[in-house]
């Protein structure tokens, strides 16, 4: 290959994971795979009832289940335990507490309480299944319902991240059920209530779950056709920045602006942003004074962060500490001011490709390819997901099992019918290989 041409495929290759959407370099292969009998009653089985799945969808969107929305939450958990209990589990709730946010208003942000339901059997694969009761869209929101239009794309608040992945692993293991194969199983479900604030709270109850088990599946969507094999680390953090209030005209000069040192500290954070790096930084919301005349005496922002390994998650986060405990704005009077408060936290850890997910996902792809809307390949993902959590305390984690589709946390969000059915087949073809390996002993 000529110089130019190779230095051209290493520019590509470079802008495709600049994206953090890129198609993994290596790829995997889809394995050679056949249905066995029974496997394929399993899929007879949710043929026969599309139309049900469908119009299950269409109640789990129905509720909202925005994180902030308790109510709409505990209604949706009732159901879900409700399900899970005809299917022979015991189902506990797991409190959640609320948690203290560092802002100018103080307060903190309560959450729903999480669902945990297993059952237990001889079988010796322990099995983790996971999703997220909540959606990003409040109660308030105008997107709250699901339409279909005639070519089968599924619209609604949720119905890919993740209604879509509840509703399809629902049905799976409701067709593993009519066939008596979750008999001496031994599965966990757990659905959390605040995944898309980042897990905040349930995260020890993913971790203390994730390492009684071998083997987890995430229902979180796909897209492109693709499934995540390995994702950046999330982190967010949170600073407040305390100034000194003081009538705008007639005491300027006793006044120090914490929008001012805010803005300061912004414009440096901003900067870590490194493409190359792979490390990005958004800070996302900043807020700050409450009238037009008076300098304000309090701001503070709320900060995303993404990063490749953990080592780049900590840098960031000594780096923003360095920029918030560095004075901007400096007024000889008040030489204790403005002081900035920060709190920070690596949420996801980064995840990494691993070797049992790898041989779970070129299953999937060759099952898929029996099954019908097949799976292409690979993605590395710029987006986190509780199997980020589980896999880093050990759990090989394979995690977007859910459906596939675009346009997720907005108004564009779709999904398709072909998919809802397919993933259903999908999931439960996978979860009753998974019921049937046997591992040895520890
Ligand atoms: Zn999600």
């Amino acid at each position: 290959m000529g110089k130019v041409m190779s230095g051209l495929l290493v520019f590509l290759a470079a802008c495709l994971l600049s994206l953090g959407g890129a198609t993994n370099a290596a790829d995997i292969v889809a394995t050679q795979v056949e249905l066995s009998s029974s496997e394929k009653k399993i899929l007879d089985w949710i043929d026969a009832r599309s139309d049900q799945i469908l119009a299950e969808l269409t109640s789990h969107v129905a509720i909202n289940t925005g994180t902030g929305n308790l109510e709409g939450i505990d209604r949706y958990r009732a159901i879900l335990a409700k399900d899970l209990q005809h299917l022979g589990f015991a189902t506990r709730e797991v409190a959640s507490k609320p948690l203290p946010v560092l802002t100018c208003d103080g307060g903190s942000v309560s959450v729903a309480d999480h669902l945990v339901a297993s059952r237990t059997g001889s079988k010796t694969n322990r099995i983790l299944l996971n999703g997220h009761m909540d959606t990003v869209f409040p109660a308030s929101d105008e997107f709250q319902a699901l339409s279909m239009e005639a070519d089968g794309t599924l619209r609604g608040p949720g119905v890919l991240d993740m209604k879509g992945g509840i509703v399809v692993m629902l049905n799976a293991l409701r067709a593993l059920d009519a066939g008596g194969y979750l008999d001496q199983s031994n599965i966990t479900v757990l659905f959390n209530s605040d995944e898309e604030i980042g897990s905040l709270g349930s995260r020890p109850l993913v971790e203390e779950l994730a390492r009684q088990h071998d083997i987890g599946l995430v229902f979180e969507g796909s897209r492109e056709n693709r499934l995540t094999r390995s994702r950046k680390g999330l982190g967010q953090v949170r600073l407040k920045v305390t100034g000194r209030e003081s009538h705008a005209g007639a005491a300027h000069e006793k006044g120090m602006s914490a929008n001012l040192e805010l803005a300061h500290e912004v414009v440096a954070i901003e900067q870590l942003t490194d493409y190359e790096r792979g490390v990005t930084v958004n800070v996302g919301v900043i807020q700050g004074g409450e009238k037009r005349n008076t300098i304000p005496g309090c701001a503070d922002a709320f900060i995303d962060l993404r990063y490749p390994t953990v080592e780049d998650g900590e840098y960031l986060l000594a780096a923003i500490d360095k920029i918030a405990s560095t004075r901007h704005v400096v007024n000889p009077n008040y030489p204790g001011l403005p002081k900035t408060e920060m709190w920070g936290l690596l949420h996801r850890p980064a995840k990494q490709p691993n070797i049992e997910v790898d041989t779970l996902i070129a299953q999937a792809m060759g099952l898929s390819q029996i099954i019908g809307e097949p799976i292409e390949g690979t993605i590395y993902s710029g987006g986190g997901t509780d199997g980020s959590i589980a896999q880093a305390v050990g759990l090989p984690t394979m995690d977007t099992l859910g459906l596939n589709g675009e346009g997720a946390h907005s108004v564009r969000e779709k999904t398709s019918l072909a998919s809802l059915v397919a993933r259903t087949k999908l999931a439960a073809v996978l979860i009753h290989r998974q019921i049937e390996l046997q591992r040895a002993p520890e």
